[in-house]
């Protein structure tokens, strides 16, 4: 079958059906293609506050809100961070405490069903989506009448003005297109799973995702994404000689990797102690990626299909809905006739963010953030703006943290260091 359509969208997760949504209100006609059935599993499941306002953009929140209960999401105010073995340290950020202004809440969600209520309501709002088929070959000859061909799996040929890359980890377009660049953060692996959490603890705050740094090897760290129904799911992520290590860790087998290395946190052992571990193990590994371009002359790239940094502050969903509400509006120029500059009107912009992030992971790594979190001279100030970035508004300019982030995090950490 042979179709017309203004834009091909490649993926129906966060980013695509965020952008679908805003290309249908601008009433570009617009077809999204996902090669799965949902719900599929896909990893990513504690979201950042700053992402509701692309949620709310696209019309999405108010069926967030009522499925909530139904759907297991866990309200989420802030993130907490613990690490030693003999003294235990534990800081947190409240979400709502932060410079920026706007939403300082959101959820931890499984992303199966999260992503399936986003879809389904861009479906309900007219996108059109097509599950099951998956965009094979892309010919960017363009045709008489500006239009050019992408094949899928099941023969049908689109011809389209646009196509925009929302695969994630499929990253369709780099790969065609030869576009793939070397990530700047080295490969690390991540091992987790979903446990029925049985936490009695009568001080764990459910409301925060819980940042763990591993007892031996400060490289290394774990996630506890607790959901609202007993359930939670848990992570470790790090280097695979670390993950492997035979002094820690005699068995290679991955089940009993992931609960060895949990088991040896004091902290998760307590609060895990009666935990069932009923569900498969996962991996994932060298997830970070990077591209030469996030665009081109009838293509961009959303979310992970352009740069992916790496899980430990859950940046992935709220910059993959950002750059759809960045390229959505763009787009819609473009089809309506105008010249874009989406260097300037796209990859810049959203590049301000992703280096912000890029900056305070690296600096995790480094151990320069870490101190920061766990430096005893807190300022209230710089706090509630070192909060906005965890919270996700790494776009907001008026933050010092936000604009020359590398410089800020430097002297941040000469105070943290000298006071201590
Ligand atoms: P995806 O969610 O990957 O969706 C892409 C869709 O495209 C998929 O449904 C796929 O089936 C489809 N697709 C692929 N190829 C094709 C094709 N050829 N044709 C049609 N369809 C196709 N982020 C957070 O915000 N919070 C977290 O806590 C978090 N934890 C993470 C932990 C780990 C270990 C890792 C590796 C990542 C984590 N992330 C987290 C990042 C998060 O997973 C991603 O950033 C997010 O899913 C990106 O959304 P997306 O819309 O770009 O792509």
């Amino acid at each position: 079958m042979l179709r017309n359509v203004d834009v091909l969208i490649v993926g129906a997760g966060p980013s695509g059906s965020i952008v679908g949504a805003l290309l249908n209100k601008e009433n570009i006609e617009c077809l999204v293609v996902e090669k799965e059935h949902f719900p599929r599993f896909v990893i990513g499941e504690s979201l950042l506050p700053f992402c509701m306002h692309a949620i709310e953009e696209a019309g999405f929140l108010d069926a967030v809100l009522a499925n909530q209960d139904k759907l297991g999401f866990q309200f989420k105010n802030g993130a907490a961070f613990t690490r030693g073995k003999d003294k235990i340290d534990y800081r947190y950020f409240d979400f709502c405490d932060k410079s920026s202004v706007g939403h300082g809440t959101t959820f931890q969600v499984r992303r199966g069903e999260f992503d399936k209520l986003l879809i389904d309501e861009a479906i309900k709002q007219g996108v059109d989506v097509e599950f099951g088929v998956e965009a094979k070959e892309f010919d960017f000859t363009k045709d008489e009448n500006g239009y050019i061909t992408v094949t899928l799996n099941n023969g049908d040929i689109i011809k389209t003005k646009f196509v925009i890359d929302a695969s994630g980890y499929g990253r369709v377009l780099p790969k065609t297109l030869n576009l793939e660049t070397p990530s700047s953060l080295p490969p690390r692996m991540a091992v987790f799973t979903h446990i029925e959490d049985n936490i009695q603890e009568p001080l764990y705050d459910r409301k925060k995702i819980l940042i763990t740094t591993h007892p031996e090897f400060e490289d290394v760290w774990f996630w506890l994404i607790p959901f609202s129904d007993g359930r939670c799911s848990i992570g470790v992520v790090g280097e695979e000689k670390y993950i492997f290590n035979r002094d820690i860790i005699s068995s290679q087998n991955i089940e009993e990797v992931l609960q060895a290395h949990v088991y040896s946190a004091p902290m998760l052992k307590r609060l895990l102690g009666n935990a069932k571990w009923d569900t498969p193990i996962k991996s994932i590994h060298s997830y970070s990626a990077n591209v030469k371009t996030l665009y081109g002359e009838s293509f961009a790239l959303l979310g992970n299909a352009g740069e992916f940094l790496d899980p430990v502050f859950s940046s992935g969903v709220t910059i993959a809905m950002h750059s759809a509400t960045l390229l959505a509006p763009l787009v819609a120029r473009l089809i309506k006739g105008e010249k874009i500059d989406f260097e300037e009107e796209y990859a810049r912009p959203l590049n301000v963010g992703i280096n912000a992030f890029r900056t305070y992971v690296e600096g995790w790594y480094s151990k320069k953030f870490q101190n920061i979190i766990y430096a005893s001279n807190e300022n209230h100030i710089v706090k509630r703006q070192v909060c906005s970035i965890l919270a996700g508004f790494a776009w907001d300019v008026s933050n010092p943290y936000v604009y020359k982030s590398d410089q800020a995090l430097e002297s941040l950490y000469q105070i943290c260091k000298d006071e201590n």
